[in-house]
Order: C-alpha cells, then sequence, then structure tokens
C-alpha cells in the first residue's frame, strides 16, 4: 500500500472533522423514524427527506446519485455496476424517554455529536461520505466502482433492503457498516411464531398479558384471574417474584424478571416463565388452565428450546436460542409469541415442523410469522481474512471474524458482511453521559468523532486493499 497516499487521506479526513459534524448534525435534525407510508414516500415523509437530503449531499460533491422507489439511495464514484457497496441506513428508532438533550437538536460536546441516530446509523452514512470524498479528491487511479447506499427502514423491517434486491441490481459485493470491528461473517436465522391453544382458557382467567416485542425478554407479565376459594388458597405458594392484589373479584398477578434480548437471553429473566412457573405450582386455576399454562411452562424450561424439539449448534454460530417472549389472550386461547435465533447451517423448515409437531402433542397450534434467513459469507474469503488483518494491525488487536445473533442489512443482500464502526470497549464520560445514557437506541445517544474518523481510515485502507483484490 502506497503509504503517502494513505497520509494525505488521513490529513484530509482531520481536515474535514468540523464539516462531517456539521452534516451529520443536519441529517440528525431530521426525525426519521421509519413508519407506514404511501407510495411516494414508503416509510413516512422524514424517511424520504433525509433521503433526499444525504443524495443531495453526494450530488453536491459529484458523486452518480440514485434514489430507488424512495426507499434507497446510492451515491457511486462513477456510473455503471458497482464493485464494493458501503450499506448504512438513515432511519432510527423513535426517541424514546429520559433525553438530557434534545434529540433532534443536535449538538457537540466534548468530541460527541449528541442526538437520535447520530451513531447508529447516521455518523457512519456521513463518514463514508466523507471516506469516498476523499478518494475523489486524491485523484487516485481505483480499478474498481465504490458507492455507498443508504437505506430507510432498517429499524423496522429491512423492507426498503428486500424491495431493492428484488427489483434492481445489488453491487457485487456488500459491506454493511453498522455494526463492530472486524468482521461480522454471519448472522443468525431468525423466526418469529405464535403457539396458540385448541382449548380456550375457562372463564378464571381474565386476563393475561406479558411482553412488548418479540425481541425483548420481558421484565414483567400479568394474569388476572377469578378470586376463587382455590386461588385465594394457594396465594401463600407465590413467590416473591409473583405479587399478587386481591380485589372485590379478581386477584391481579404481576411477575417481576430481568429484561434482555431474545439474541441474547441467557442472563435475562423471563417475566412469563416466572408468572407460568408460579400460578402452575401454586395451583389458582382448574385443571383445564393449568393444562394450557403447563405447556407455554415447558416452552420457557430453557432458552434452547428444548421443549420444542428444535436443539441445534453448529460451530460458527453457536447454539440455537428460543424465548416465549409475548403472551396474551386470543379471544379466549392462549397466545404465547416465540423468537427464535437459529444457526447458519440449520434449516427453518425441520424447526417449524419440529415446532408444529409439538404444538399439536399439546393442544397448540403455530402461526408462523417470520423467517428471516441467515447470513453466511465464507469465512476464507480473502476479504473477510485481509479486513480483520487490517483491522488488527491499526489496533495492536489479534481479533477474530465473528458470527452473532442480531441482524443487519447483510442477511438481506448477496455476498455481504459487516465490519465496523464500532470497537469493542470505550467508555463514556461520566460527567457528560448518565449510566445507561450515550447508546445506539438509548437516551442521549452519541458518535464519538474521534472513533469515526479512526473507523474511517480503516475504510480508506480497506478500499485500497479490496481495490488489488479478485472479489
Ligand atoms: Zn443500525
Amino acid at each position: 500500500m502506497n503509504e503517502s497516499v494513505y497520509r494525505q487521506a488521513c490529513a484530509y479526513l482531520d481536515e474535514h472533522r468540523e464539516a462531517l459534524a456539521e452534516d451529520l448534525m443536519r441529517l440528525v435534525r431530521i426525525p426519521s423514524v421509519s413508519v407506514p407510508g404511501d407510495r411516494n414516500a414508503p416509510f413516512g415523509e422524514n424517511c424520504l427527506r433525509v433521503l433526499q437530503e444525504t443524495l443531495s449531499m453526494g450530488q453536491e460533491r459529484g458523486f452518480v446519485a440514485e434514489i430507488y422507489d424512495n426507499q434507497v439511495g446510492k451515491l457511486a464514484l462513477k456510473p455503471g455496476e458497482v464493485d464494493v457497496g458501503f450499506w448504512g441506513h438513515l432511519d432510527v428508532v423513535p426517541e424514546g424517554g429520559n433525553w438530557e438533550h434534545s434529540p433532534f437538536d443536535p449538538v457537540v460536546e466534548q468530541g460527541y455529536v449528541i442526538g437520535r441516530g447520530a451513531s447508529d446509523n447516521k455518523g457512519a452514512v456521513v463518514g463514508l461520505l466523507y471516506v469516498l470524498s476523499c478518494l475523489q479528491a486524491l485523484g487516485l487511479p481505483l480499478k474498481k466502482n465504490y458507492a455507498l447506499y443508504l437505506g430507510t427502514d432498517e429499524e423496522r423491517g429491512m423492507a426498503d433492503v428486500e424491495h431493492f434486491v428484488k427489483y434492481f441490481n445489488p453491487p457485487k459485493m456488500s459491506i454493511v457498516t453498522d455494526c463492530g470491528f472486524p468482521v461480522c461473517y454471519a448472522e443468525k436465522g431468525i423466526i418469529d411464531a405464535r403457539l396458540v391453544s385448541v382449548a380456550p382458557f375457562t372463564s378464571n382467567v381474565v386476563e393475561l398479558s406479558g411482553g412488548l416485542a418479540s425481541n425483548v425478554v420481558p421484565d414483567s407479565a400479568s394474569m388476572t384471574i377469578l378470586k376463587t376459594e382455590k386461588a385465594l388458597s394457594g396465594l401463600a405458594a407465590l413467590p416473591a417474584e409473583v405479587e399478587a392484589q386481591v380485589e372485590e373479584r379478581v386477584i391481579r398477578l404481576t411477575a417481576k424478571g430481568v429484561c434482555g434480548h431474545t439474541a441474547f437471553p441467557q442472563n435475562a429473566v423471563n417475566a412469563i416463565r416466572v408468572l407460568t412457573d408460579a400460578v402452575l405450582k401454586a395451583e389458582l386455576l382448574p385443571e383445564q388452565d393449568l393444562n394450557i399454562l403447563h405447556f407455554l411452562n415447558k416452552v420457557n424450561d430453557d432458552v434452547y428450546g428444548t421443549t420444542l424439539h428444535i436443539l441445534s449448534e453448529d460451530e460458527i454460530s453457536g447454539r440455537l436460542t428460543c424465548v416465549g417472549s409475548t403472551l396474551c389472550l386470543r379471544d379466549r386461547h392462549a397466545d404465547l409469541g416465540i423468537n427464535i435465533r437459529y444457526p447458519v447451517k440449520e434449516r427453518d423448515e425441520r424447526l417449524t415442523d419440529s415446532i408444529a409437531t409439538a404444538c399439536a402433542q399439546h393442544g397448540f397450534v403455530m402461526d408462523l410469522e417470520r423467517v428471516s434467513a441467515p447470513n453466511h459469507f465464507p469465512l476464507n474469503h480473502p476479504a473477510v481474512q485481509k479486513l480483520t488483518e487490517l483491522y488488527n494491525q491499526e489496533t495492536g488487536q489479534d481479533s477474530k471474524p465473528y458470527a452473532m445473533a442480531g441482524g443487519t442489512y447483510a442477511r438481506k443482500l448477496p455476498n455481504a458482511f459487516a465490519y465496523g464502526p464500532g470497537f469493542p470497549g470505550g467508555e463514556l464520560p461520566k460527567e457528560l453521559f448518565s449510566p445507561g445514557h450515550g447508546g445506539a437506541h438509548g437516551p442521549d445517544e452519541a458518535l464519538d468523532l474521534d472513533r469515526l474518523l479512526r473507523a474511517l481510515k480503516i475504510y480508506i485502507k480497506a478500499i485500497l486493499l479490496l481495490d488489488e483484490m479478485e472479489l
């Protein structure tokens, strides 16, 4: 690699640090939460606006801009086919509560850009825009064509990239810049299904609810039952985690757990499980209701799907996980939503067949909601090897390509893997951020400009490497 070219590139990026922060804040000011939209703005007006704004930033710099059905955008160095596409997203999660700063009126403090979307994922998008500008400014004779692709529905359902892949040509290779270094070469598959009891509950079960979203292990679940002699006499057997409120006609039960992500459920405590287990052990309900709860409880016996006969593991992505994460009454039937993260070598049909069979044996039916196939990029691909080596050289680490249970655009794109821009570790300054603040989906989301610039310098070297490589 030409060292002097690299040094010029670093100087360019350092000189443009302020401009980069300004451009990032321009985008953060648009509250681009993806919402159901219409034909013209499929993910809402704000997602379209942020996409157009970013495309015009690129056009001002002379990049080849293209917009695909107002869902995905592209900024390429040259016209024609793209060899390597860098993918980021411009939509953000809703602002949520507890902000000490203003989510959509960003500021820079101590080198942090603070605002919703600053780090996930607008910082990487603007950063890549500067990487392309830098390559252009240096006038390097690149052999391949590079582009920045912009999505607008990553956080809600990735319908943007699904649509793009269906109707348009993706680049030969895609690098998703919405993750951590070094290379994430495998993402587990995801299945969402609902398990619904064939028999209804008796009128003893008045209300049942637990869980907010399929990908969250719930920290709270509740059930309201009729105040019967049997129920009252069982209350003494309830554990401390389940609170009972005795009212005139009913008893309200509330179970507490410890919240977590269903992709990493091992250290969470599922409140739905706490609730069903307690009601069964205390025998608060008639036999017919306990029979229904028995299966729901068994599904959450462990987080590996033992009861559903879907134990699975491979050397790439580890063990399958399965969490019954939402619970409600559907008419008078029990309805448990399960979220499964399965290994890349597993087949989804085998799993859904097993689940359907286990359900049938226990008086339940399975209602399949979503299968998102796993992603697996060959580990021995030279790009994976070289980009990992590059990261290790730059940071003095010895990290290996990794697999994960979360999901990025890489799972929707052919020939794709995630690479950066996050670095492991790194504490936020305590005088600037309260505990639990500053993270990607949390309050006071922050982007560390120093770290982003380090990542961009790695991307520059990555492009110089890829340019010499057979893809
Ligand atoms: Zn993201």
